[in-house]
This record gives C-alpha cells, structure tokens and sequence, in this order.
C-alpha cells in the first residue's frame, strides 16, 4: 500500500539537524532511502520516518539513542527489511536508525558452539564465513534477513522443527537501551538460573525496548549425512496427517515443510522445477548415514499409510539447494504468478494434534470465499502461512481477505494456538494480541512504560499506543 501523509514529531526537525552534524551524509532524508526504510512488501499501510541515519558501531547507536531521547523523538530500528506485519512503518514519523553497517562476526568460539556477531550481520553472510569451520547456524527466515531483525521478531524457518526458533538459539545480547545505555544481557554459558531472563524478554520485543548491538547465538555441527525428500499427496488431509504422525512418533526430522498444490504450481514456474502437481511434503533428515536412511524410511512407510507416493529423495548438497532454495522463494513465487496484485503474508500455529483441524478448515474458508491464497507451513512446528494475493481491481477482495484472516486467527486462537508462530506482531496483529493474551496484556504494557517510559522505541507497534 501506498505511503500516508502523517504529522511531524515535535522536535524532529532539531534530531535531524543534530544528527547531520554528527554523522554527516550517514543521515538521509531522501524520499527513496526514507521509502526503503518504511515500508515492507506486505500490504500495510506504509509510514515513512522523516530520516534514516546509518550507525556504524555501539558507541554511535547509544549517541544517536540519546540524542533521540533528549528530544523525544521516535526511534525504529532496521535490519534489512523484511519483516511482514508492518514493523517497520513509522506510525509516529521519527528516525529509521539502519545498523545494517554493522555487519562483523566478532568471534566464533568453536569449542563451545557458540558465535557473537554485530546485528547488521545476515544469516547467509554467517552461515557463508562458518563454512570452514564445520559449524552452522539453522535459522533461515526465507529472506536473507539481519540476525538483530531475526532476534528481534523471535524469527524461525524450515529447521525449527529440529533445532528451535531464536528464542531457543540467542545466549546472550548486548542492548542499548531507550535512555542510551549500553548493557550486557546473559551470559555464553547454556544455561542460568540468575534472575529474571532479560535475553528472552528482548527476543521477539521487534524494536520496541531497546536497539540490540550484539549477539551471541548457538551454533551445531555440520551433520555427516543431510538427506532431502519430497512426498506428493492428492488431498491435504493425507499430508497434514502425515506430519503429525512424524512428529507424534518422535523422529527428529530437520525440515518438514507443506506446500499445496497452488504453491507448488507457482514455485515449479518461478524456479524451473518439475516438482509433482500435487501438495506436497518437502523433507530434510540430518544424522548419520545409517540414521537419515532409517529416518527416511519411516516417514515414507507413514506417508502411504496416508496416501502420500512419489517419494524422491537425494543426498546431493546441490539438488538439495536448488529445492529449499524454491520453498524459501514461495512467496516471491505467489507475487509473480499476480503480476499486479498486492501480497499479505500471514501466520498462525497450533498445537501439532490441531493442525490438521486448523489447516482444513482455512482451506474450505479460502474456497468458500473465492480467494487466491496459498497455504505453505513449517507444518512440524505447527505452523503454516497463507500467501493472501489482493486484487487491487476487486474493493471487495481486501475485506474478504481480511475476513479469511480473522477467522484463521480465531481458528487457531481456539485450538490453543497463537495468531503469529514466527512473523510477529508489527501493525498487522496488535488487536488479535489482545485477544491472545487478556489481562497479561496489561504486564506487557508496564513493562514497556518501565523501560521506555517516553514510547520512543518503535511506538505504535505490538501493543498499539500506550498512555
Ligand atoms: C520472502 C520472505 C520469507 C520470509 N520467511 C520467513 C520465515 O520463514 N520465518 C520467519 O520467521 N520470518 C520470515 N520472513 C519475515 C522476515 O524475514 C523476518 O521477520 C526477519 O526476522 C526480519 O529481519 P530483518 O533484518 O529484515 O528485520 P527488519 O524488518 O529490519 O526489522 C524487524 C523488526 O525488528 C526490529 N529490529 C531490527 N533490527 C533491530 C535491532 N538491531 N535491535 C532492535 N530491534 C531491531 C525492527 O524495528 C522491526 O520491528 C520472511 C520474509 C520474506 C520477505
């Protein structure tokens, strides 16, 4: 959606000029670069900030911080821009602060598995310089975002399922927060029992409590064997309760990823694949040789109880690429299929025993109501994602789709799941929050007044306005 006129913050006009005096042609107030910094490509209305400054170390964003505090101008932090639900937008005008300059790994640990790294740093730049090492990081978002973005949205992917979200994968960070301090926030050992966990507060606080300047996550051998699998099934039914017995079974699959038959459609266009035009079951098993070919096996002997066939699967790192590559490029994928259409990426996750219950119903729902909406999942974790297009000719299309929303929501929220699993909550989910939490909503609201009693930090976002 297009960008909206909003009011200026009071005293913007003297952050900027102070900022420029600082940081010279680091601060931009060009309405391309300002454009680039607040909107994303979901289909929420865009609030450009009145400028981006680039910071390039700690010591800078605790200066730019308490600038803005002294003024009480609203600060949005920025990773590389990916994010879904709006969390970049400037509601309240005030200043993008991009840390994607600080982009250096500051020390790989390899003996304790563990990595620190600046937050501008992005999860292939990582994975691309530990290659050598032996070691990897498995938490892949589709884009190739910042790991402060992906701390910051409690990110997750295709691996989850197997090695956990970034809740379970930051050990420590170092913040600046909203009265510029700069402050160390958990330790590198794999466990604590001191105190109240600050780490886990900042995960997934989507820029709304402070900036995060470093980033210590965990990090896992290279497997000996990764074999990748396909399954073709003619009904979703069958493939979705495959997953569930996989899971239910306690087979430590990788990567158990869903795509329907639309998807797999507009994937086998956009990236010259052939794979089966039916939903299908995208597969990955990590271990030993002996270990992945069992594993393989099993969830095979699963699949035809439920009807899925054509189970292909490769060891070949090339191959296996080329298809995760696709799945990570499903929502590219559905965009260039409507040439012209808006997208709305969305997400919701339930409880493993609930998925089949919570995808099906969303499927008859889509139908029902004539949408173009396909479904993808990090269906392991219970987790799916509708790729909602928006005919922008049709102003009935966008409040069917935002209906298709809330009850998918609602849906999930009733079988005692959450109305995000991974893409946070940004403009687009604040009021399905309340409904989520009730009166912890009122916690989170102190919390946030405690740390950042002016609302400088990403305001408007995951709670809407606080007074
Ligand atoms: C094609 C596509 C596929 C995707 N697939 C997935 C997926 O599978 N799983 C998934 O989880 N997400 C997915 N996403 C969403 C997105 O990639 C994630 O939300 C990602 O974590 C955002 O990172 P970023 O660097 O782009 O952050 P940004 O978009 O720049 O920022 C996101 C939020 O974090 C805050 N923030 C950024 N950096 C900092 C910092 N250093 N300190 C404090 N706050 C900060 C921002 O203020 C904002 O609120 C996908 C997006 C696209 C476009």
């Amino acid at each position: 959606m297009a960008a909206a006129a909003q009011a200026r913050p009071l005293n913007v006009d003297a952050t900027i000029a102070e900022l420029k005096a600082l940081f010279g042609d680091r601060v931009s107030t060009a309405h391309a670069v300002r454009e680039q910094h607040g909107k994303d490509i979901s289909y929420h209305e865009a609030h450009l900030p009145d400028a981006v400054v680039f910071a390039e170390s700690t010591e800078e964003v605790q200066q730019i911080v308490q600038l803005c505090a002294r003024h009480k101008t609203p600060i949005i932090p920025f990773g590389t821009g990916t994010s879904l639900e709006g969390h970049i937008s400037a509601p309240n005008g005030g200043i993008s602060l991009d840390v994607s300059r600080m982009n250096k790994i500051l020390q790989v640990n390899e003996a304790d598995l563990d990595v620190v790294v600046q937050p501008g740093v992005t999860r292939k730049q990582l994975n691309e310089y530990l290659r050598a090492t032996g070691l990897f990081f498995p938490i892949d978002p589709g884009a190739d975002a910042s790991i402060g973005g992906m701390t910051s949205t409690r990110a997750s992917g295709t691996n989850a399922v197997r090695y956990g979200t970034m809740r379970e994968n930051v050990l420590s960070l170092q913040v600046v927060t909203p009265d510029g301090r700069i402050m160390q926030l958990g330790r590198r050992s794999r466990k604590s029992s001191a105190g109240y966990d600050l780490v886990k507060l900042f995960v997934g606080s989507e820029g709304t409590l402070g900036v995060i300047t470093e980033i210590t996550l965990r990090l896992y051998g290279t497997p000996e064997s990764m074999v990748a699998a396909t399954c073709a099934f003619d009904d979703l039914e069958g493939a979705v309760n495959t997953v569930i017995q996989t899971i239910q079974s306690g087979i430590p699959v990788a990567r158990i990823e869903l795509m329907d038959t639309y998807t797999v459609d507009t994937v086998n266009q956009y990236s010259k694949l052939t794979l089966p035009q039916k939903n299908l079951l995208l597969l990955e098993f990590h271990g030993t040789e002996a270990g992945t070919k069992e594993q393989a096996e099993m969830v095979q002997a699963i699949a035809a109880e439920h009807g899925g066939g054509d189970f292909a699967w490769t060891n070949q790192a090339e191959e296996r690429s080329k298809m995760w590559q696709a799945r990570h490029d499903a929502a590219w994928a559905a965009k260039a299929y409507k040439p012209g259409w808006g997208m709305w990426a969305t997400d919701v996750c339930v409880p493993i025993s609930k998925l089949a219950e919570c995808i099906l119903e969303t499927q008859k729902d889509i139908q029902a109501n004539g949408l173009y909406a396909p479904i993808v999942g990090h269906v392991g974790d219970g987790n799916f994602h509708l790729t909602m297009m928006v005919d922008p000719n049709d102003p009935t299309y966008l409040p069917r789709a935002e209906g298709l929303n809330d009850r998918m929501i609602a849906r999930a929220q009733n079988l005692g799941g959450t109305c995000t699993g991974e893409h946070g909550v940004g403009i687009g989910k604040i009021k399905y929050l309340y409904q989520e939490h009730g009166e912890a909503m009122s916690l989170m609201r102190a919390i946030k007044k405690a740390i950042d009693p002016d609302n400088i930090m990403n305001p408007g976002k995951i709670m809407g306005p606080i007074n």
